[in-house]
This record gives structure tokens, C-alpha cells and sequence, in this order.
């Protein structure tokens, strides 16, 4: 049955294609034929059902003010960003080197595979960093260091002192961990430097998926990467690439590992493995891992403590800031997740041991808020307060204390966390602080599932919230980068090898 039309992009070629997308025998499929290379049919999502679901949390749409691209061609042939383009930016990426230490066979940039070298300059950089504080209305306010492997670069303090020089409040590195494991000085200088997060690929708990996906058992480097951390008190998201067959089943375990170190780890964000166009088609259909997949996977492997529908696109928050921002005076949020519903999903999860045979047990946020009747009452709040009558701002302060408790079930809470007052605390003072009682048992989990040629869809590129910016001075949408325009963007500023 068909879904919708849509455009999408020729794995051999790269060229724009028209698309369908539909169901059949329950999943969810893309299909589109190249004039040179034949038709391509390809899986989207691995089940329409979950698929359906997701669809139902269509994300806000913010335009930008002030695009570089006034679009004359279509979506994705002139990203600039473009006049089309459906989201502000969320999280801003500069690649700030594609040398790397390690040789990995699943890596985006695949650094030593170029035969160039691409590293732009510190001016570069804060240019590329201006760029991104000049969007309008949305100014962007979190950066990630990518390459590559960034920590290679000898000034990767500077750079993270330059990105709080410019005004982004969350910086963020994308590292595979082995210079943090090797010089605990590092860690702390980052952590003096301002860096909020270090983003770590982690494929799993024993040495095969290291030696499968990366070539060499990295457990050991990961541990100490994570212990010096610890020592500098700089937190730390897991970042898991999974594939079919190396990790999948390791997924409860890495959740358990991210538990056992929660004083230091806050976060674990799966990202199923992306292809290469010049992959076979066949190999991509075998190793696939949709986001329906992924959360099929995680309710199998918690024994159903944390079932599919625990998970919620990540544009099912935005009226909570909404919320809290006009409570608090402003027109609107600084920042809305509105990334395409499509593109990935989340959950908080709490532990607790049970009582009885004191085993772990998880307890997923769905499990004692109703969180549906929760956001469509924050919906009709956010209503109220844009409509601005008189006495709105108390009418919904009071409404919020009356009808949170009715929502929050007490029994099935987590011990010590007393959710209705953190909540309270959060919307009536725009306390984030507050938030820190609730995120200090919390794990986030998520999954984004990056798009490549077979998959590529641009409704959801169009609705990307995660986007390079390059020295060229474009700002580029995450996956169409990956898909379409690195190569091109690369070899603009390519230096040859040997200048290292
Ligand atoms: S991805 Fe966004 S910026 Fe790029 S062409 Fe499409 S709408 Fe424009
Ligand atoms: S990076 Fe890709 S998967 Fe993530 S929001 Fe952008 S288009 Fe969607």
C-alpha cells in the first residue's frame, strides 16, 4: 500500500530521484528507479505498525530568517542552508580534521581512505562557529566536535575555549576515546576548557564488536577513556554503532554497563550503521537495523521492562519547552526538537533493585507518568498562554499543580524520586537545576538512524536538526552531508597527505 511520494537519491550515482514509500508484508519500504542504474527498493522502517505510531508526532515547523540559499532547485541540490529548509539548528557539527588514529571499516569520514588531508583553521573554525551563532530566529546553542578523530588535533582545548568564546552553552566531542585514555590530563583540560560532554563510540561490552566493526579490541581504551573521565568530572554519552549480527545482542548489556557507571554516564545513543552507496544491495538489506527494529531489539533484550511503546520521537517533548519558556517570559523556545518523526526515538529509563531477589529491575519514564495525557494537556496550555489572556500564566501555573499528580502514579514511581515537585520546579521556575534530582538515576536512551543513499528521504532531511557547518560557508543538513555534498566540501579544502 502506498504512504507517500517523495524524492530520494541513486546509491550509485547520487543523482535525485522520485520515490514511493509503502508497506508490504508489514514493513515499511522506499523504492525509486535510476534511469542508468535500475530500481532500488530498500527497507525504511521494519515495521509499518510502529511506523504509524510515530507518525502520529509530526514535529513543529520553524523556518530560517536568514538562509544562505534562496532555493531555485530542489530539495536536497542547494543546501545552504535553503529557504525550504524546515527546522532551526539544534545541534551545530564541525569536522575539525578527517586524520584519525584508528582505521575503522564502519566510519563516516573514512579519513585514511581519502588520501587527502582536510582540517580547517582555527580562523576557519570560528567563522564556521559565527555562522552557526547568526542563525535566525534560533541561534544555535550546542556544538559537536566531529572528524575524523578530533582530540588528534593538538588545539582541540583551544577550539572547545573558542566555542564558549562565541556563546554556545553545550560543547560536545564525538571521540573514539583512545587519546582520553592515554592522558588523563587531557580529560581535565577539556573539562576546564568547557566541554560538557565527551560522545563515545562504545560498541559493546566485550572485545568482538570492537575487533568486527573498528579492527582492534578497544575495551580496554573505552574503560580507561571513561575512568578519566570520571576523574574530571566530564560526563559522558555511549555511543553505540549497531549492526545486525556484531552487537545487537549486546544491547541490554551496554544498557546495564551505562547503569553501573550512571555517576558519569548520562546518555546511550544507539545509531544503526549507515551504508556507503558503492555497499551491495543486498549486504545493506541484510545487516539493516531500522529504529522499529532497534526498539523491538530493546524489548527483547530487558525481558519487557522496557517495551516498544516506552519510546516516543524525540519531537513528542517539544510542548514541555514551549511550556516552560512562555511561563517564563519568552515569546517562544530557544530551542524545539522538531526533527523529523522518523528519524529516531528516546526513552528515559530509571533502575531500582526489587525487592525479593534484589535483582535489577528497569522502569521506563512510561511506566508511572502518563505521558500522553501529559503533553496533550501541555498542548492545550501552550494554547492558552500564546492566546495570552489576562490571568493565563496563573490559570496554567494552577492547572499544572492541580492535574500533575493525577498523571504520576506513585506506586509504580521509582524510590526517592518525587517526580510531581521536579516537574513543578521545571515549569513554574524554568529550573533546570531542578532537573538534576531527576537526570542523576535517569539514563537516556535513544536511537537517531542516520540516512544513506538507499534510504534517503527528504521530507526527513528537510526536517534535520542536526547540520555541519563548512568553511565554505554553508550550513548542511547531517545526513544530505553524508549522503551528497562530504567529498565535495573535502576536497575544496583537501591539503595534500604528506603535509602532516
Ligand atoms: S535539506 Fe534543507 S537546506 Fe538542504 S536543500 Fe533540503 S530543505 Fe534545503
Ligand atoms: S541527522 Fe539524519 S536522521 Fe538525524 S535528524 Fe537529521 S536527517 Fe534525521
Amino acid at each position: 500500500m502506498k504512504i507517500k511520494n517523495t524524492k530520494s537519491l541513486c546509491p550509485e550515482c547520487g543523482k535525485t530521484l522520485d520515490a514511493e514509500v509503502f508497506s508490504e508484508d508489514g514493513k515499511v519500504l522506499i523504492k525509486k528507479t535510476c534511469d542508468e542504474h535500475g530500481e532500488f527498493v530498500n527497507t525504511y522502517w521494519g515495521d509499518y505498525e510502529l511506523y504509524k505510531r510515530a507518525e502520529k508526532f509530526t514535529p513543529s515547523i520553524t523556518s530560517v530568517e536568514n538562509p544562505s540559499v534562496e532555493d531555485m532547485t530542489s530539495c536536497p541540490d542547494n543546501c545552504g542552508l535553503c529557504s525550504k529548509h524546515e527546522t532551526s539548528t539544534v545541534l551545530g557539527l564541525i569536522d575539525v580534521t578527517n586524520r584519525c588514529n584508528l582505521r575503522c571499516p564502519v566510519c563516516f569520514a573514512n579519513a585514511a581512505a581519502a588520501g587527502y588531508k582536510y582540517e580547517p583553521s582555527q580562523d576557519e573554525i570560528r567563522q564556521m562557529l559565527k555562522n552557526l551563532r547568526n542563525l535566525k530566529p534560533h541561534p544555535c546553542l550546542a556544538i559537536q566536535y566531529a572528524g575524523g578523530e578530533p582530540t588528534v588535533r593538538k588545539d582541540i582545548v583551544e577550539l572547545v575555549e573558542m566555542a564558549k568564546e562565541e556563546g554556545f552553552t553545550h560543547v560536545q566531542i564525538a571521540t573514539n576515546g583512545l587519546r582520553l585514555a592515554r592522558k588523563e590530563q587531557l580529560a581535565k583540560d577539556l573539562k576546564a576548557a568547557g566541554c560538557n560532554t565527551i560522545y563515545l563510540a562504545f560498541d559493546g561490552v566485550t572485545p568482538e564488536p570492537y575487533i568486527n566493526n573498528r579492527g582492534k579490541d578497544l575495551l580496554p581504551y573505552k574503560l580507561d577513556a571513561i575512568e578519566n573521565c570520571r576523574k574530571a568530572g566530564l560526563g559522558v554519552v555511549l555511543v553505540p554503532t549497531l549492526i545486525k549480527g556484531i552487537n545487537d545482542h549486546q544491547v541490554g548489556e551496554i544498557i546495564k554497563f551505562a547503569f553501573d557507571n550512571n555517576d558519569i554516564v548520562y546518555g546511550v545513543n544507539f545509531q544503526p550503521v549507515s551504508f556507503a552507496g558503492r555497499t551491495p544491495a543486498d549486504e545493506v538489506e541484510e545487516q539493516r537495523i531500522t529504529i522499529s527494529d532497534f526498539v523491538e531489539i530493546i524489548e527483547d533484550e530487558t525481558d519487557g521492562q522496557v517495551p516498544t511503546d516506552s519510546f516516543y520521537p524525540p519531537s513528542f517533548v517539544e510542548p514541555i519547552a514551549e511550556v516552560i519558556s512562555r511561563l517564563n517570559g519568552e515569546d517562544s523556545a530557544k530551542v524545539t526538537l522538531n526533527c523529523h518523526q522518523h528519524c529516531g526515538i528516546a526513552t528515559y529509563v530509571f533502575r531500582q533493585k526489587t525487592e525479593g531477589d534484589g535483582k535489577d529491575k528497569l522502569i521506563p519514564i512510561t511506566d508511572f507518568i502518563d505521558v500522553e495525557d501529559l503533553f496533550d494537556k501541555l498542548t492545550e496550555y501552550n494554547e492558552k498562554l500564546e492566546r495570552g489572556k489576562f490571568g493565563s500564566h496563573k490559570r496554567v501555573l494552577a492547572g499544572l499543580t492541580g492535574n500533575l499528580p493525577k498523571m504520576v502514579h506513585p506506586s509504580r514511581t521509582p524510590e526517592d524520586l518525587d517526580i510531581v515537585k521536579i516537574l513543578l520546579n521545571v515549569f513554574a521556575k524554568g529550573d533546570y537545576d531542578a532537573l538534576g534530582a531527576f537526570s542523576k538515576d535517569a539514563m537516556l536512551i535513544s536511537c537517531m538512524h542516520f540516512m544513506d543513499p538507499f534510504n534517503f528521504d527528504v521530507d526527513r532531511v528537510k526536517k534535520c536538526v542536526i547540520h555541519y557547518a563548512t568553511p565554505d560557508g554553508r550550513i548542511i543538513p547531517f545526513c544530505t552531508m553524508n549522503s551528497k555534498y562530504r567529498q565535495g566540501v573535502e576536497q575544496k579544502f583537501a591539503q595534500p597527505l604528506r603535509q602532516k
